[in-house]
């Protein structure tokens, strides 16, 4: 984990699945219009779970 990254959805690849959503042990993705949105920043830390989950690697940390 690289100190002050967060997840960055990329939301023309993102498929609306919401494994990120789930995996991501903060609770800092949502589902918004159906689309993986990080909602809340603030709790990011950049640890990676949802880069790892994504099937279709629409997250990236940066
Ligand atoms: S895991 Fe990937 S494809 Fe699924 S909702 Fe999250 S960003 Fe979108």
């Amino acid at each position: 984990m690289a100190e002050g990254q967060k997840a960055v959805v990329d939301q023309g690849v993102c498929t609306g699945c919401g494994i990120c959503v789930d995996v991501c042990p903060h609770g800092a993705l949502e589902l918004v219009d159906g689309l993986a949105k990080l909602t809340k920043p603030e709790l990011c830390d950049g640890s990676g779970e949802c880069v790892e989950a994504c099937p279709v690697q629409a997250i990236s940390l940066k």
